[in-house]
């Protein structure tokens, strides 16, 4: 009889070593009168011969122990590579139809950080990652992202008012935590907290 039990601690699993590779499973039998063993075989028949034996030789010894030797192995987790997306990042939520930060991966569910700081949870087969043509105010091919206003580009889109705006140029920073942008059909808009923006993958070219 084998252990078949698989225990988990974390990142850790522990299972029975059935690799190819792995250490054989070998057995014993020991006399329980008189401690005598048998030699360690893979071939379970021999020491149970030598058991046997040991009886026809000892008549008075009948209580027996198998000692089985069984390889384990464990082996630690490593993020599911199909998530595709890490703490930090900004995704697209379907169920919610609401895109948000990436603030905590548990299982199969995702915390979720909105732009004004509103905090759900999301199942994470809901979450999408960019470029996604599910976020209707992502323009195509643009990927969202969480920015400061220290880090905003011109070509980035921002969201203001319900309504999305191309940063047409920024004005000479006044200090390090808010950044006056340029939005036609706007007007100047003062950003002065890190926001969601849509960001084209490909860069506009430059002007002079
Ligand atoms: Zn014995």
């Amino acid at each position: 009889m084998s252990t078949r039990s698989v225990i988990r601690h974390e990142r850790w699993t522990l299972e029975p070593d059935l690799e190819p590779d792995a250490e054989a499973t070998t057995y014993a039998m020991q006399c329980a009168v008189c401690e005598a063993a048998s030699d360690t075989d893979e071939d379970f028949a021999d020491p149970q011969n030598w058991a046997l034996n040991h009886s026809g030789r000892n008549p008075s010894h009948h209580s027996y122990r198998e000692i089985t030797t069984q390889p384990w192995r464990t082996w630690m987790h490593t993020a599911p590579v199909r998530w595709g997306f890490d703490v930090g990042d900004v995704v697209w939520d379907d169920h919610a139809r609401r895109r948000g930060v990436v603030t905590v991966r548990n299982g199969g569910s995702v915390r979720l950080s909105g732009d004004s700081g509103q905090e759900w949870i999301t199942d994470i087969d809901s979450v999408a990652t960019y470029p996604t043509d599910l976020d209707p105010d992502c323009p195509a091919g643009a990927v969202a992202m969480k920015v400061g206003p220290d880090s905003v580009r011109i070509g980035d889109r921002v969201r203001v008012q319900g309504q999305i705006h191309a940063v047409h140029d920024l004005r000479p920073p006044v200090n390090n935590t808010s950044r006056t942008l340029v939005l036609p059909g706007h007007g100047d808009w003062t950003m002065n907290q890190p926001r969601i923006i849509y960001r084209p993958l490909t860069p506009p070219p430059a002007t002079p």
